[in-house]
């Protein structure tokens, strides 16, 4: 065999030169990967830094792969959702973040949130609240212990049902959030119709806030209408501590990143959990 190199995606990008059979083989491997338990979910912390305590936690999956070793979501998502694998997968993905958060729960770990991400395919699925309630009852999990976050994306389609489902969750006591959220489409309108607890703040934004006055007066602005929507907010994507005086500065309470920690596997995050944040 060839030489992997340090990334082995790579080497397997040169050596399917032609795209479809590319996709049609990891579409192969992307349909064994479930049964061969190749996906595992990270966990990255979200903190409120008026009193430096952990809120919650964000799952985000893993592929780990035999051959090509790790394939960040943003590599297999798109096409998951193209093949409609997104579905098992993503209800794989609530059933592990809830089993997961209970059994932290009953290991005597202060309860905690569990943030989901969960596609707009996922969601527009009719048994979705089924798939939740199955994976809350499953666990034993109680619903406020468990947050979804959808994208603006979700109400591109049949927005009444969407509307419809989102009450019905929240009324069982899931929280909703609203990721990446002044990345999409979504109108002023929407958000104001949607049942939703959160909003999260696109790394995009918080990247360049303390040198960019334009991306500064955007998340002012997300704060400004948070709060006369009573929505709460959590800013992601936060590095530095320059950005993290900005985000206490205009009273941003909740934030994500690589300051406090990158996502880490599971018997990483009972670490974080009982240290407290720097
Ligand atoms: P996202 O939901 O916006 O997740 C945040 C991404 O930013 C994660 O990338 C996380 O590792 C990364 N991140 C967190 N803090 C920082 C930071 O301080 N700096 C920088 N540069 N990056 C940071 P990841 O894990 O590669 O996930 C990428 C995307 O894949 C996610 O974006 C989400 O859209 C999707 N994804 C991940 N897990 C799932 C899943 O279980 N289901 C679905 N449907 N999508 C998922
Ligand atoms: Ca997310
Ligand atoms: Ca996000």
């Amino acid at each position: 065999a060839k030489e992997l190199g340090k990334n082995g995606y790579q080497f397997y990008k040169a050596e399917m030169n032609d795209t479809v059979i590319q996709k049609l083989v990891m579409e192969e491997w992307l349909n064994k990967a479930l049964e061969q338990e190749e996906f595992v979910l990270y966990y990255q912390p979200q903190v409120d830094i008026f009193t430096t305590r952990m809120n919650g936690m964000e799952a985000l999956i893993r592929w780990n792969h035999p051959r090509l070793g790790f394939i960040s979501p943003g590599e297999f998502i798109p096409l998951a959702e193209e093949t409609g694998l997104i579905i098992p997968i993503g209800q794989w993905v609530l059933r592990t973040a809830c089993k997961q958060n209970k059994a932290w729960q009953l290991a005597g770990f202060p309860p905690l949130k569990m943030a989901v991400n969960i596609s707009p395919i996922q969601f527009h699925q009719h048994d979705f609240v089924q798939v939740v309630l199955d994976a809350l009852q499953e666990s034993g999990l109680e619903p406020r212990y468990l947050e979804l976050e959808i994208t603006e994306g979700i109400a591109m389609y049949h927005v009444d049902q969407v509307i419809q489902k989102l009450q019905t969750l929240r009324e069982l006591g899931v929280h909703i959030s609203m990721d990446d959220f002044g990345t999409g489409y979504s109108s002023l309108n929407y958000l104001k119709k949607f049942p939703i607890d959160k909003l999260k703040i696109a790394q995009q934004f918080v990247r360049d806030i303390t040198v960019d006055p334009d991306d500064a007066a955007i998340v002012q602005a997300i704060m400004a209408m948070a709060l006369s929507l009573k929505l709460n907010v959590i800013a992601e994507g936060v590095e530095t501590e320059e950005q993290l005086s900005f985000l206490l500065d205009i009273k941003c309470r909740e934030i994500q990143g690589y300051i406090y920690s990158k996502p880490v596997p599971a018997h990483e995050f009972t670490d974080l959990m009982l240290r407290p944040p720097a």
